[in-house]
């Protein structure tokens, strides 16, 4: 019987310790701030940062959504930003993407400051995750890692694989499993075979965001795979995998709604707490 990795119970259990935490601090130390950017009027980041804001209430994490016009400039972006770096009440701050096309995320994501970088995508950032001393950790990679460790399902001495190299999903995912201790290969647009090969590995991770590009049976019987592929087609939301007809192939996925999604927005609040804790040297 294939197992299904969900979400729900792992965020829970994360939004379990947050707000243990956050139960001593109204009294002790002003509570930890969050705010999102969000440029333009893209219907599915409405609905992401909507979920994130509603999060944020829900643990007693305070939140602010500055909505800028599509038509924004670079500058315009650029100001609101250093505003929030400069804003002594704000511990956690998220640009939200993709930005509209005529903006260019890598180089407004690094005006951000590290202090307050939310999802960990600052050069300097980065960086860190790769000298294993970053503060936090980018939110859907390490997302993933609490779901395999939720699920016992260790990685280490396993041939994995991970479809996309992206900076925000695909390469901190490659770091975070290699510190895992998983041999980890990653594929991309360019990789020959890729559905061939893909036959290979243990636990699979696809990152692609290609609706459906893969089915169950492309993987090898018995694979783990994680779907962090997420559209919204008029069916529905879906994920990069058609998990359909997975019975007796598959050894777990995790479900497109309800699998990575939810641990997103709950790793973006465990790393808001933490900035804030750093911020406030507690
Ligand atoms: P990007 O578009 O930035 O990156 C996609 C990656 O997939 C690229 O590295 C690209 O390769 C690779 N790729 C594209 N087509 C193929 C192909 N045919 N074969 C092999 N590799 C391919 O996407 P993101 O990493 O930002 O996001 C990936 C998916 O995850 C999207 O569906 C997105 O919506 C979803 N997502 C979900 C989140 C969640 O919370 N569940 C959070 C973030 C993203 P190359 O580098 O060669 O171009």
């Amino acid at each position: 019987m294939v197992e299904l990795l969900k979400g729900a119970p792992v965020s829970q259990k994360i939004q379990t310790e947050i707000k243990e935490i956050l139960s001593g601090w109204a009294t002790s130390s002003a509570l930890p701030k969050l705010v999102v950017v969000l440029v333009g009027d893209d219907p599915a980041s409405q609905v992401y940062v909507g979920h994130k804001q509603k999060m944020c209430e829900k643990l007693g994490i305070l939140t602010e959504v500055i909505r800028l016009p599509g038509l924004s400039s670079e500058a315009s972006v650029e100001q609101t930003l250093k505003k929030l770096n400069n804003d002594n009440s704000v511990d956690g701050i998220l640009l939200q993407l993709p930005l509209p096309q005529h903006l260019e995320a890598r180089k407004l994501i690094e005006i951000i400051s590290p202090d307050k970088d939310a999802d960990c995508l600052t050069e300097k950032n980065l960086g860190k995750l790769l000298t294993q001393t970053a503060l936090v950790q980018p939110c859907t990679p390490s997302g993933i890692i609490e779901i395999l460790n939720y699920y016992n399902l260790s990685v280490a001495g396993k041939n994995v694989a991970v479809v996309g190299r992206s900076l925000i999903v695909g390469m901190p995912l490659f770091h975070l499993l290699n510190q895992q201790n998983a041999t980890v290969t990653v594929f991309h647009s360019k990789s020959a075979n890729l559905k061939q090969q893909i036959k290979n590995y243990d636990v699979v991770f696809v990152a692609i965001g290609k609706p459906h590009f893969f089915s169950a049976a492309d993987f090898s019987k018995d694979t783990v795979v994680i779907d962090v592929g997420i559209h919204r087609l008029e069916a529905g939301l879906t994920g990069d995998v058609d998990f359909s007809k997975s019975e007796g192939q598959l050894k777990a996925y995790t479900p497109v709604p309800g699998g990575v999604g939810p641990m997103t927005i709950a790793m973006l609040m465990k790393n808001t707490l933490a900035l804030a804790k750093k911020r406030r040297a507690i």
